[in-house]
């Protein structure tokens, strides 16, 4: 049976993440003079994501991504090739007009539970030891990509092998985050 890709960044086995990593720059695609962002710490949540929104690289089934605070994220080089994919999405994702590459995601709406972070893609940086990817989030979502239906359970099979359990949404603690944001927002729970 051939092996199902996942991702470029996984598919030969997930590397783990460097003790004292400290960030990195992410470029993008572009020959000619590339958007360059600097990242200033280690990522968290790294995982991929089988959602229709995030950049997949060509052919790629999933989308590898992670998060950061956004005061650790600056664009450095070529700010002016971005632009934002959807101003109306919660998640704004600032995209290279050259290549398609998604530089960084961020949310204005103060009230989100995300609030605060910034989405990344640490694939596009060419420094080793970020946080490792820790499960697939969204893998029902590849079919909206175009994705086999008839496939999936081998795809889910080929997630677990690599040690990347796969969810229909995203994982149970970031679920639970996320519920406890909204929870303590509408005061049922105690902020
Ligand atoms: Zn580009
Ligand atoms: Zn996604």
């Amino acid at each position: 049976m051939m092996t199902v890709a996942i991702h470029p960044s996984v598919d030969k086995g997930v590397k783990p993440g460097a003790e004292n990593f400290s960030g990195g720059t992410l470029v993008c695609h572009c020959k000619d003079k590339p958007v360059k962002v600097s990242v200033g710490t280690q990522s968290a949540h790294n995982h991929v994501c089988g959602c229709t929104k995030c950049w997949k690289p060509d052919g790629s089934l999933f989308a590898m991504i992670a998060v950061v605070p956004r005061e650790q994220v600056e664009v450095t080089q070529n700010a002016d090739k971005l632009k934002i994919v959807d101003e109306k999405a919660a998640i704004q994702r600032h995209a290279c007009t050259g290549c398609g590459v998604h530089m960084y995601g961020r949310i204005e709406n103060k009230g989100h539970p995300f609030y605060g972070l910034d989405f990344i893609h640490t694939e596009l940086s060419s420094e080793t030891g970020w946080s490792a990817p820790g499960f697939a989030a969204f893998v029902s979502s590849i079919i909206e990509s175009g994705a086999d239906p008839n496939n999936q359970d081998a795809v889910r099979a080929r997630l677990n092998e690599l040690g990347l359990p796969p969810y229909d949404c995203l994982s149970p603690p970031l679920m639970d985050f996320m519920a406890t944001k909204i929870a303590q927002a509408s005061s049922v729970l105690k902020a």
